[in-house]
Order: C-alpha cells, then sequence, then structure tokens
C-alpha cells in the first residue's frame, strides 16, 4: 500500500517511524509519503490561510495550495483521497479493514477553521472523522487512520492471529489478558486459564467477553 500525507506538518509525521510501524516501512510493507502543502503556495510569503467569506472566527485554509499539491501528488486520481474532518463517517474498525484493502490512499490534514469547500467538492472522495470532538489540525487523526488501517496490511503484525481475537474483531470487546506471574499483589490468574484445556479456555474466554460488552458497549450486542 502507499499512503500520501498532506499536512502543514510533516514533522508530525516522524511519529509513525518508530517499533512496528518503522519495521513494516523498512520491509517495504507499505510506503508513507509526506508533503508540505505549504510547498504548494504560490503567494511570495508562501501564506496557506485567510479570513472566511461571511465572517466567523479563525482562518481558513486557500484552496490554491491544496488543490495544487494534491493533484501534483495525485496526478492519475489513483489514491482515494481523504480529507480527514469532524463532518466525515466515523472511523470504525469495519471501516479500517475497508481501507485496508485500497493500494493507493491519501490523507488531507485541514488546520485552523478548516479548508476551503470547494478542495473538498473539487478533489475530495471521502470526509473521515476519528470521533465527535474537534481537534486543532487532522495530522492526529490522519495517524491514527495510518496506525489503525497498518495492522491490516499482510505481515505487519507477527503474529496473523492478532487482528483476529481482539476488539471489535468480532463485534465484542476483547476478554481479559494476563501473564506472568501468576500472582501479583494477590491476585491470581483465573485458575481456568492455567487448565491447560482449551476448549474451557476458549469458553471463558467468549463468557468474558460477552459480560463486559454487555456492561460497557450494550450497543456492540445489537
Ligand atoms: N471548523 C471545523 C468544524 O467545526 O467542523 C473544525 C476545524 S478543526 C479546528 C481543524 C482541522 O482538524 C479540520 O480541518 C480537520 O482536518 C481536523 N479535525 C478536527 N477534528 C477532527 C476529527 N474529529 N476527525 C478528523 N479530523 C478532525
Amino acid at each position: 500500500m502507499k499512503i500520501e500525507v498532506l499536512t502543514l506538518f510533516p514533522e508530525m509525521f516522524e511519529a509513525l517511524n518508530v517499533g512496528i510501524l518503522k519495521k513494516a516501512q523498512q520491509n517495504k510493507l507499505f510506503e508513507l509519503n509526506v508533503t508540505n502543502i505549504r510547498d504548494y503556495s504560490l503567494d511570495k510569503h508562501k501564506k496557506v490561510d485567510d479570513t472566511p467569506f461571511g465572517g466567523g472566527a479563525g482562518m481558513v485554509m486557500t484552496p490554491q495550495p491544496l488543490h495544487d499539491a494534491i493533484n501534483a501528488v495525485d496526478k492519475d486520481h489513483k489514491c482515494l483521497r481523504i480529507y480527514l474532518s469532524p463532518k466525515g463517517e466515523t472511523l470504525s474498525q469495519n471501516l479500517v479493514k475497508e481501507l485496508a484493502k485500497e493500494e493507493n490512499i491519501m490523507f488531507v490534514c485541514g488546520n485552523y477553521e478548516g479548508i476551503d469547500q470547494r478542495v473538498i467538492d473539487l478533489d475530495i472522495d471521502k470526509e473521515l472523522s476519528i470521533g465527535d470532538y474537534v481537534l486543532t489540525g487532522g495530522e492526529m487523526a490522519a495517524m491514527v487512520t495510518i496506525n489503525a488501517v497498518s495492522r491490516y496490511i499482510d505481515g505487519v503484525l507477527g503474529n496473523s492471529e492478532s487482528t483476529n481475537e481482539e476488539s471489535f474483531s468480532d463485534g465484542l470487546l476483547e476478554y481479559p489478558q494476563y501473564t506472568h506471574p501468576q500472582v501479583f499483589e494477590g491476585l491470581e490468574v483465573p485458575e481456568v486459564l492455567l487448565s491447560g484445556n482449551h476448549q474451557n479456555i476458549a469458553k471463558w474466554r467468549h463468557e468474558e467477553q460477552i459480560k463486559i460488552t454487555k456492561e460497557r458497549r450494550p450497543d456492540l450486542l445489537k
């Protein structure tokens, strides 16, 4: 998969160059290219924002640098072009799985009060939100999405089972996990997990999944 990011703050994406994602990029499992929108500004001071028509608080990102950057990076419109926006479809594990099937994705990060609507009308395929709250910019939202999507790219996670048995994968939250030591601060690991009986362990884990999902996210059970 090839991922293009358009942002005013390219340095933020260094945060994706650590741990599993760094290794995945080194192993060419996916490619991440980050472009500075400001480099495409034709303004002599490299300005990328202006006051909103109609008045109101804050600044809006002007269309020219964004439109030119998008169409320079993705000349033939091969990318699914996503604008991170609180007005977009909310990210879910199902949407993550769908996005992981794409070969080319572009994430356009807004800042200030957002971007000129004409860029959305002309150049964007999909608006995506990471939740019902407002961030200062789309960068963190893009990083959250890239991180979640990359876990579904073949070879990124060491153990292919890792995405099968976790929260949301089967519409339930995950069961509690335990590791060594067997007793910690007086708390013991549930006995069934020490039994070696895989059927009983699977049954216990499934019951725990239902219990925790009922308590915390009854909406998932519907
Ligand atoms: N004025 C906009 C509104 O009320 O919908 C909010 C603009 S926000 C301060 C600046 C940028 O942050 C947006 O252009 C968008 O790219 C990003 N952003 C903010 N909240 C987001 C969210 N929940 N999901 C995805 N992107 C978000």
